[in-house]
């Protein structure tokens, strides 16, 4: 098929897949995790009945190897060897079998329960993830897309289950090593009340003692001791971003998509201008066809052209673009054939966002409980700051793609085409805005939080009869969904100048 934007006379953004040989399906089990993108262009001919195959095998052997690592880890007794561990898993899957034998109804009904949650959850991420792959071509064929990826990513759940289960076996391997051969040294039982005072000075010498060897032990214990748990809570998140990063590099990935055939469009009333000659208006708005057609229409954003004026002037003058006039960066975008250059904008916020998230929490805490309650637990810290980090980055990519769906699919339904190559990019440029509203929810949650102990909420509590926690969450609330429905508006503006695009 021929590549050129026969309407456009701009080639249309695909990958020369035809060029690339194709692999097999199965060949996700071996590359899905390590080289996403190229895997997804090389498997983007994989019938959707076959990636469902696929994801049904991929469920199973990871079903297996977390029954087989669970088996491997002795509660409280270290890790098991090997025979003792398969003999262990021998024993899981029996004990399966006996329940299925004993309860037959209950655990048919559970399992399609597990199985029809895992199913629906996956078809819905798929829709969630769709717009960040979107091309100009019919809607299904995005979700198809996102569907066929997300089937063949279960393959990548694989070696993820498996970093995290082996890490935490060797962390918990280690640290029931080392306790065994230093056990926590005994404090004395303290004398009968009946007895002597003698009893008593023994006893306090005896504790002394015992406060020393303590103090010994504690400067001796090594640092898995301490930190194997969150350690691999830690390593549970890293293969969580794993994933996450070999998702939306398959589903973002080139790929080929044939050309639609549309007149020549005025961008403005998309008023059909083909017999209209270059230099004249359209007789529908007045706008001159050149704005429309000529060189200059859709050149792309500024970021896009971004090494004319420098990286960061380029990042303000896109952000102050797209905050106070989206449709003239819909005027601007290229839904034809996009790039990826409004990824890497989007990208840039994230680990701000993390920042931001981690740091409103490690606030929240010291304003409800103390500083001092961060610092005693160090490792509890590092894992709620990491998942609340986490938290905060995740839904902000969610928000954005769920913005970038509904504005999407309604505006697509109005116009009778497939607009979210558009909707995904100007809600990625509206990134920085994302990253202020993180930043507004962590102070006003701050706020909020310390506006709950002063004595004029308490006034408030008693005079209206609403509990003081309600008021302040509510307060807490209102102007974070203003911000949010804010974000649905300008994503909706600048997705309004793109309906007719030309290229
Ligand atoms: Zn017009």
């Amino acid at each position: 098929m021929n590549n050129a934007g026969a309407t456009s006379g701009v080639p249309s953004q695909t990958a020369n897949t035809d060029l690339e040989r194709r692999w097999p399906a199965m060949v996700v089990f071996v590359t899905a995790w390590l080289l996403p993108a190229t895997t997804a262009r090389r498997t983007g001919h994989v019938r959707l009945a076959d990636a469902w195959l696929i994801h049904l095998l991929a469920t199973l052997l990871t079903i297996l190897l977390i029954m087989l690592l669970v088996a491997c880890a002795e509660p409280g007794r270290g890790v098991r060897h090997i025979d003792e561990a398969f003999i262990e898993f021998v024993l899981m899957i029996d004990h399966i079998a006996e329940q299925f034998a004993r309860h037959p109804y209950v655990s048919s009904a559970a399992l399609a329960g597990i199985i029809l949650s895992i199913e629906i959850g996956h078809l819905l991420l798929a829709l969630l993830v769709m717009p960040w792959g979107a091309r100009d071509e019919p809607m299904r064929n995005s979700y198809r897309n996102a569907v066929r990826h997300m089937w063949l990513r279960t393959a990548h759940v694989l070696p993820c289950v498996l970093l995290v289960g082996t890490v935490s076996l060797a962390l918990h391997h280690v640290e029931f090593e080392w306790l065994r051969a230093n056990p926590v040294p005994k404090w004395p039982e303290p004398p009968a009340v009946a007895e002597l005072d003698a009893a008593w000075v023994e006893y306090r010498e005896q504790s002394a003692r015992a406060q020393e060897a303590l103090n010994t032990w504690a400067a001796q214990r090594r640092w898995y001791v301490d930190y194997s748990v969150p350690l691999a809570v830690q390593t549970a998140f890293i293969a969580a971003l794993w994933l996450l990063w070999g998702l939306f590099g398959a589903v973002g990935a080139s790929r080929h998509t044939p050309v639609i055939e549309r007149p020549p469009m005025c961008e403005t009333c998309g008023y059909n201008l083909s017999t209209m000659p270059i230099e004249s208006r359209c007789p529908e708005c007045g706008g001159a066809v050149e704005t429309s057609l000529g060189p200059a229409a859709r050149p792309g954003t500024v970021w896009q052209r971004g090494h004319e004026l420098g990286r960061w002037a380029a990042w303000w003058q896109c952000s102050v673009m797209t905050l106070r006039r989206p449709r003239l960066l819909g005027r601007q975008l290229q839904t034809i054939s996009p790039g990826t250059g409004h990824r890497r904008f989007f990208a840039l916020h994230l680990p701000v966002v993390f920042c931001i998230g981690a740091t409103g929490f490690a606030g929240f805490v010291a304003v409800e409980a103390g500083v001092d309650k961060l610092v005693d637990e160090p490792a509890m810290t590092l894992i709620m700051m990491s998942l609340f980090g986490c938290a905060c980055v995740g839904g902000t990519v969610a928000f954005a793609h769920l913005a970038a769906l509904f504005v999407g699919v309604v505006a697509g339904l109005c116009y009778g085409r497939n607009l979210l190559p558009g909707t995904i990019q100007i809600a990625c440029y509206l990134g920085p805005y994302l990253t202020a509203w993180a930043l507004f929810g962590a102070i006003s949650g701050l706020g909020a939080a310390g506006l709950a102990e002063t004595r004029w909420l308490d006034a408030l509590q008693s005079r209206t009869g609403i509990y003081r926690y309600d008021i302040v969450g509510f307060t807490w609330f209102l102007p974070n969904a203003a911000w949010g429905v804010w974000y649905f508006v300008l994503v909706a503006r600048g997705t309004a100048a793109t309906r007719y695009a030309n290229r």
